[in-house]
C-alpha cells in the first residue's frame, strides 16, 4: 500500500534538507581548499569557463573541437587532483557529497524506492503510529501460548488454550486476506473486536497485529479510548487545548488500521456515542480497517452505545472473544 501523502511531504523534506547539508557542506569544502591552496581556485575558474564556452557554441551552433576541451578539461582535472593528493586530500574532496551513494539522496534508484527511503517510511510509520518504542517486541512470535490453561473452564466450550488457538490462526488469516479487503473483496472483513477481561491479552494481541501491519507498510494509529475521544472532542468543539489532538484527528480519518484500545473506559456521553458511530460507519464507508478491543462483553456495549453501533459492529467485524486467567498476574506467579 502506497504512504499517506503527509509521510511523503515528511520524508521528501528530509531529502530536500539532506541535499541541502551535503551542498553547504561541499561548499563549505571548496571555500576551505580555496583558500589554502590558491591554484585550485584558479583551476576550477577554467574549468568553469571551459564550460561555459562550450554551452555558448553550442547554443550558437558554433564549431568545436570537442575532444580538444575534454582534453583540456581532464588535464585540468589531473593538476587539481595532484594539489589535492598533495595536501593529504582525498582525490573526491570536492566532489558533491551523498550520505546513499545507492540513490544519491533521491530516495529512488531507476523509479524503484531505495533501501534508505525504506528505512524512513518504516521510522515514520512507527512514529506516527503512536505505539510505544516498548512495544515492537511484541509479535506473534514472542505469543506465550502457554498462559492459557488447556482446561475447560466451565462456562466456554472451548478451552482458553484452544480458543486463543483459533483466535491466533484467525488472525494469521487476516493478515494474509488483508490486502484483498482493501482491494475490495466483499468476503474479507478489515475490523476486529477483541472482547475479554481484564489481563487476557487482548492488548498484547492488538499490539502483535499492529507491529505486523507496520512491518507490512500500513499506515497505523494506535489510541486508548480515553484519549481518543477527549482529543476528537477538542476539535470539534473547536477548543484545541489538547497538544497534538489535531494529528489524531487527522489520523482517524486517514490511518489504514486504527487500534482503540480499551473501548468501554472512556466517559461516555451523547458525544461520544455519535462520535463513536460515525467513526465505525465513517471508517467502514472509506473502506479502512478498525480494531477495537473492549472488557464489555456484547450486552453491556448494547447497553453502553446503542444498538445501532452494536448492529454494525456484528455486520462488520471479526468478533474474537478471548478468555482465562489474568496473564499479567499469572506472570507475577499469583
Ligand atoms: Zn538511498
Amino acid at each position: 500500500m502506497s504512504l499517506n501523502a503527509a509521510y511523503s511531504k515528511e520524508i521528501k523534506q528530509e531529502y530536500e534538507q539532506i541535499r541541502f547539508r551535503n551542498r553547504q557542506l561541499q561548499n563549505a569544502r571548496i571555500e576551505e581548499i580555496h583558500l589554502q591552496i590558491p591554484r585550485i581556485a584558479e583551476l576550477d575558474g577554467e574549468i568553469r569557463d571551459i564550460n561555459i564556452d562550450s554551452a555558448l557554441s553550442a547554443l550558437h551552433d558554433e564549431p568545436v573541437d570537442k575532444e580538444e576541451l575534454i582534453a583540456r578539461t581532464h588535464a585540468l582535472i589531473q593538476e587539481k587532483y595532484d594539489l589535492l593528493t598533495k595536501a593529504g586530500y582525498p582525490e573526491d574532496y570536492l566532489a558533491p557529497i551523498y550520505t546513499c551513494k545507492q540513490c544519491l539522496d533521491t530516495g529512488y534508484i531507476q523509479n524503484e524506492p531505495c533501501e534508505c527511503l525504506k528505512e524512513k517510511q518504516a521510522r515514520l510509520q512507527y512514529q506516527h503510529s503512536n505505539l510505544g518504542q516498548n512495544l515492537s517486541d511484541e509479535s506473534f512470535e514472542t505469543f506465550q501460548i502457554q498462559y492459557y490453561s488447556s482446561s475447560p473452564d466451565g462456562i466456554h466450550k472451548l478451552s482458553p488454550r484452544e480458543n486463543i488457538e483459533n483466535v491466533y490462526a484467525a488472525l494469521h488469516q487476516y493478515m494474509i486476506g488483508i490486502k484483498d479487503y482493501f482491494q475490495g473483496d466483499t468476503k474479507q472483513k478489515g475490523n476486529i473486536l477483541f472482547q475479554g477481561s481484564t489481563g487476557v491479552g487482548k492488548t498484547f494481541l492488538s499490539n502483535c497485529l499492529a507491529n505486523e501491519l507496520l512491518k507490512e507498510g500500513y499506515y497505523v494509529f494506535y489510541i486508548s479510548a480515553g484519549n481518543l475521544f477527549e482529543r476528537l472532542s477538542d476539535v470539534t468543539m473547536n477548543k484545541y487545548q489538547i497538544p497534538g489532538s489535531q494529528d489524531v484527528y487527522y489520523a482517524v480519518e486517514n490511518c489504514d488500521f486504527l487500534f482503540i484500545d480499551d473501548l468501554g473506559t472512556e466517559f461516555t456521553n451523547s458525544f461520544t456515542i455519535s462520535k463513536l458511530y460515525d467513526l465505525i460507519n465513517g471508517r467502514q464507508l472509506k473502506k479502512k480497517a478498525t480494531i477495537i478491543s473492549t472488557n464489555l462483553s456484547f450486552k453491556e456495549l448494547q447497553e453502553h452505545y446503542s444498538e445501532r453501533i452494536s448492529s454494525r459492529i456484528v455486520d462488520s467485524y471479526y468478533i474474537y472473544n478471548i478468555y482465562g486467567k489474568d496473564i499479567r498476574r499469572a506472570k507475577r506467579g499469583l
